[in-house]
């Protein structure tokens, strides 16, 4: 049992690691006694004036992935963020050039031909992926959302 390190190489995205939502939740105040918490009284306890409904306006701070979990293009698996990295998401499928990192025997990478890996990756990446990077681009706007190449570490 525990933690192990995993080590992607290969495509992935960086993007900000939220983003500020502004939602809006009823509440229910007395206007003479505004800080008073009220259920589902009619009237207020304190001074018998109706209880009113009133708009709140708060702010919540969501990770990318959460927003891509709401948008109705996304199908379950496609991406992946690993735990306290909400600004890194990589694929959940192995790109084509499909280089191992997770070596637990011990082994070499081979990056010889680096620029070759790159250029098969990315363009996998965006045809396979193109749907998110567009959502995620009207999200965080265009120049926030980074298309990468290289490695990413992380504790699952
Ligand atoms: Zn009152």
């Amino acid at each position: 049992m525990g933690y192990s390190q995993s080590i992607s190489i290969g495509p992935y995205l960086e993007v900000p690691k939220e983003k500020d939502i502004q939602k809006v939740r009823v509440k229910r105040i007395c206007p003479d006694h505004p800080g008073k918490k009220m259920k589902d009284e009619k009237f207020c306890p304190m001074c018998g004036k109706l209880i009113e409904n009133v708009d709140e306006h708060y702010t919540e701070k969501v990770s990318p992935m959460s927003l891509l979990y709401d948008f109705e293009g996304y199908e379950d698996d496609d991406l992946y963020s690993p735990e306290f990295l909400d600004h890194l998401i990589i694929p959940n499928q192995y790109p084509p050039s499909n280089l191992k990192g997770d070596i637990s025997d011990g082994g070499d990478v081979d990056l010889t031909d680096v620029s070759e890996h790159v250029k098969k990756d990315l363009e996998w990446f965006k045809e396979k992926y193109g749907k998110y990077i567009t959502f995620l681009e009207s999200q965080f706007g265009e120049l926030n959302v980074k298309l990468r190449w290289g490695i990413v570490s992380y504790w699952s």
